[in-house]
């Protein structure tokens, strides 16, 4: 018997966030005998980058391994790679609305969903997620189950009240199983049929 193992790689993005500020500085400029104050404009940048490694995100994608088994679908790291993108809206930490703005520029391609990693995430949950485009984001703070979560939204998987479910609002059970409706809507979902085995 095939095992049905629906495997859904994921191509992880370490992003540094660049803000950049404008200064005006004043330095004495000396041309023959007299001296004056010149102004110039000076760009600085400040670079907020994410803590995580391709080796912590193995540790974590085992955790989210788990919680999935139950619906035999495995995300699996394909890919890790470093970029350095423009902070939205000049904000260090990255909320929903600059997550969007963020996400249409990494979307889903055909081989693999995206995971976009960045130091600080200040939205509605610890990390978002663009079913449609196929791309979620974690802060580093964000434990691994948020990470899950944010996986189950990939899979067409919404809010639950249970304060024990995955899916909850706001902070998740470590270890917390996946319901039977929660198994059953993952598997019909449109991402775990685009990288289903087929048969
Ligand atoms: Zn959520």
């Amino acid at each position: 018997m095939e095992s049905d193992v629906v495997i859904i790689p994921v191509d992880a993005h370490l992003l540094t966030l660049t803000i950049s500020k404008f200064e005006i500085i004043e330095r004495p400029v000396s041309v023959g005998s007299t001296t004056h104050i010149q102004r110039e404009r000076v760009q600085r940048k400040n670079e907020i980058q994410t803590q995580r490694t391709a080796a912590s995100l193995m540790v974590s994608f085992t955790a989210v391994s788990k919680i999935f088994r139950a619906a035999d679908i495995d995300f699996r790291l394909r890919n890790t790679s470093s970029e350095s993108v423009e902070a939205p809206k000049g904000s260090e930490a990255l909320d929903d609305e600059g997550f969007l703005m963020l996400a249409s520029g990494f979307p889903m391609n055909n081989n693999a969903v995206s995971l976009l990693l960045v130091r600080k995430f200040a939205g509605s949950e610890g990390g978002a997620s663009a079913e449609e485009l196929g791309v979620c984001a974690v802060g580093d703070s964000s434990a691994d189950t948020a990470l899950a979560h944010e996986f189950g939204h990939l899979l067409g998987l919404e809010h639950q009240g249970d304060i024990r479910d995955l899916m909850n609002r706001g902070l998740s059970v470590p270890g917390a199983p996946l319901t039977r409706s929660e198994i059953a809507t993952a598997r019909a979902s449109p991402l775990a049929r685009r990288f289903g085995v087929s048969r």
